[in-house]
């Protein structure tokens, strides 16, 4: 399957500026933001930077993507996300202003020499959405494979910093949705077409079906049928994952799922973040709004990036 300049671009951008949006408003409350909603990329609020800066969860998926752009390799991924922390690489403003605990943890443990696929916790507790909200550019590079190799691949670059199987499937869920999107289905029909899938491809991929489970609302309930005070925004994966199919079928435009995501409150940014890759792909870079755009951090450095990503799907590299 080809991947066109246009979805390297959205994929990037519709995470950054999701990202973007929610930072100033990072572990405000609902209710609060019921009262002041945020409408348009703002600046400072809860980490103190301009209107435009994105965080960790742009920053990992742009070493990700850096990673695919010059052929994938674990160990590259592994070195970029210690140059990210430790050298500020592909931060907005030079800065590493939030970082999770579980990716901190797992960081440290790559710098004493931890191996990649075994650097992150698999704890039941380190189910945070530091894995997720940062796995989209994957797309490229596994597009064409098989699913069993597809998932394989996935469940390696989560552990790098979250290695419990519910990560992984929340990750493998989510690439898996964002393929259905590439593949020009509509987001219900996609949805739909997951519900009837999913289950048992992770089945025949031997998950436990006690965290296949987990998954209910999105897999056997209607998700976009859920009333909002029955969506979570915590920094819980399967809160973020439930929060961005919620917010992404529940709305028409780039635009309204990533502000309605936002709004949702607590994990703004990644909340933002995890649903403004999907948004991106299913309506295209020309849905995210220009002014957004321009008020961004090192939107250039990101389109050349998308630019490099869109290269080498084409040159063979992320076919082999
Ligand atoms: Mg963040």
């Amino acid at each position: 399957m080809e991947i066109s300049l246009n979805a390297c671009q959205s994929l990037l951008l519709g995470v950054a500026v999701g990202d973007a949006l929610g930072v100033p408003v990072e572990f405000k409350q609902r209710a609060y933001l019921k009262q002041h909603p945020v409408t348009s990329m703002t600046g400072y609020g809860t980490h103190h930077q301009p209107a435009g800066t994105f965080s960790d969860d742009a920053s990992l998926t742009f070493c990700l993507a850096e990673s695919i752009a010059s052929s994938f390799d674990l160990k590259q991924v592994a070195r970029n996300f210690i140059n990210w922390r430790n050298h500020n690489y592909w931060t907005a403003t030079g800065e590493v202003f939030d970082v999770g605990i579980t990716t901190q943890r797992a960081i440290d443990s790559l710098v004493q020499g931890a191996s990649p696929e075994l650097a992150g916790d698999e704890g039941e507790n380190a189910n945070g959405n530091g894995s997720l909200m940062r796995i989209l550019p994957l797309i490229v590079y596994i597009k064409d494979k098989p699913v069993t190799e597809r998932f394989e691949i996935i469940k390696q670059v989560s552990s790098v910093t979250h290695r419990h199987i519910r990560a992984v499937i929340a990750c493998f869920y989510y690439l898996e949705f964002a393929l259905e999107l590439l593949q020009g289905k509509p987001k219900l029909e996609a949805y739909l077409s997951l519900q009837k899938t999913f289950p048992d491809t992770l089945r025949k991929l031997s998950v436990p079906q006690n965290e296949i489970s987990i998954f209910i609302r999105l897999l056997v309930d209607r998700i976009d049928m859920i009333d909002e005070d029955q969506i979570y925004s915590s920094g819980y994966v399967l809160h973020t994952l439930e929060a961005s199919i919620w917010c992404l079928l529940t709305t028409n435009t780039y635009t309204e799922a990533v502000l309605k995501a936002v709004n949702l409150g607590e994990d703004t940014d990644t909340t933002a973040a995890v649903t403004g890759g999907l948004a991106g792909l299913l309506y295209g870079f020309d849905s995210i709004p220009q002014n957004w755009l321009l008020t961004l951090a090192r939107r250039d450095d990101i389109e050349d990036l998308a630019l490099r990503l869109f290269n080498q799907s084409h040159s063979g590299g992320a076919r082999a």
